[in-house]
């Protein structure tokens, strides 16, 4: 008997070969497309969301969109169910990518595709493609942000700093972390830059969940213990709810008024607040992650699946999951300033000015 997905790939493959442009509706015939994000605590995941959504819906998908709260067992019982309602490819933005391998075993054995989604999903051979950002370069673009503030490379300094990373089950978070350290780490050697807490590597400047509470009271820790006289120059922020926790630490000690300057603090994701604390002075810089254009490069790649092509992809090296080099597409991150937010965020109609006001 001929199933409907080897009937399709056949009509498709027919239609191609006769030069007939086909419908996507064809390719996408109303299947299920599970989409697991982890937390509406975040713009960027609520864009990301709607952004997919959109775009399958507009091909003729029927989207299964779901958040979990950032709570790592409502993100399996959502994806368990989608999995029991009949989706055909799951897109999942992991919580914490290492807890996934039985729900995904279960997905291999119905002959479901998974698509990790900016966040590598880890220690399985059930992930299928990875679709995200370069995640080293964040890093290495936060970092260098920090060094065109500071003069670093005119040579001024020394200068210090304190070193804030994302969530430990993130594995994008390692990524931030070495590609920002692989910029700081030769003006920590050359003292050009201090940690003066001595707090360095993802197990002592973590944060859990990516929470901006816990980062905010780590902040005012250290500006007690180690900044009592001295003063802050820069902090490494992996993301904008962090740097949002982190300034409001800084500005509770008098940091960003009269003498004592705001440090120059990186961030990532450029939301709206922190876009507008860029514009205020505040916030130094922030990634921009065009997420319009991930959740175009992760539909298309459901389209190829979906009719039996092969995914584009353009790294097949980098993202090693423990179990196999997932194959990723990586899209390019930019930095955002005060002197480029408008091109980059305004004119390209992320937002509008009015949003920014
Ligand atoms: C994403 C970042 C985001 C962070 C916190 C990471 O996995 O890549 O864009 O800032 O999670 O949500």
């Amino acid at each position: 008997m001929i199933t409907r997905q080897t009937f399709l790939k056949l009509a498709l493959t027919a239609a191609m070969l006769a030069g007939v442009a086909v419908p996507e509706a064809l390719a996408a015939n109303g299947d299920l497309i599970g989409v697991a994000m982890p937390t509406k605590s975040s713009q960027r995941w609520i864009d990301d969301g709607n952004n997919i959504v959109k775009l399958l819906a507009a091909k003729g998908y029927k989207p299964d969109l779901q958040y979990a709260d950032d709570d790592i067992p409502n993100q399996l019982a959502q994806i368990e169910n989608m999995l029991t309602k009949g989706a055909k490819v799951l897109v999942i933005a992991s919580i914490d990518g290492t807890t996934l391998s039985d729900v995904l075993s279960k997905a291999k054995d119905s002959g479901v595709k998974v698509i990790a989604y900016d966040r590598l999903i880890k220690g399985t051979p059930n992930v299928d493609f990875y679709a995200t950002f370069d995640n080293f370069q964040v890093g290495v673009q936060q970092a260098s942000s920090i060094v065109d503030a500071l003069g670093l490379k005119d040579g001024k300094g020394p200068f210090n700093i304190e070193l804030f990373g994302g969530s430990p089950d993130d594995n994008n978070a390692y990524f931030f972390y070495d590609g920002a350290l692989s910029v700081l780490q030769p003006y920590i050697d050359a003292k050009k830059l201090v940690v003066r807490s001595g707090q360095a590597g993802m197990d002592k400047v973590s944060t859990l969940r990516w929470d901006p509470a816990t980062a905010q009271a780590r902040m005012d820790n250290l500006l007690s213990a180690y900044y009592g006289s001295a003063k802050l120059d820069a902090v490494l922020s992996p993301y904008d709810g962090i740097s949002i926790g982190i300034i409001s630490s800084l500005k509770g000690v008098g940091y960003g008024s009269g003498s004592l300057k705001m440090p120059v603090v990186s961030g990532q994701d450029a939301e709206l607040q922190s876009v507008k604390s860029i514009v205020a002075g505040e916030q130094y810089s922030t990634i921009f992650k065009d997420t319009r254009e991930l959740a175009k490069v992760t539909v298309a790649m459901i389209d190829a699946i979906e009719s039996g092509q092969q995914p584009e992809v353009n790294d097949t090296k980098t993202y090693n999951n423990g179990k196999k080099v997932v194959p990723s597409y990586l899209l390019k991150p930019v930095v955002v300033t005060k002197a480029n937010w408008k091109p980059v965020l305004v004119d390209t109609g992320y937002y509008t000015l009015d949003q920014l006001k």
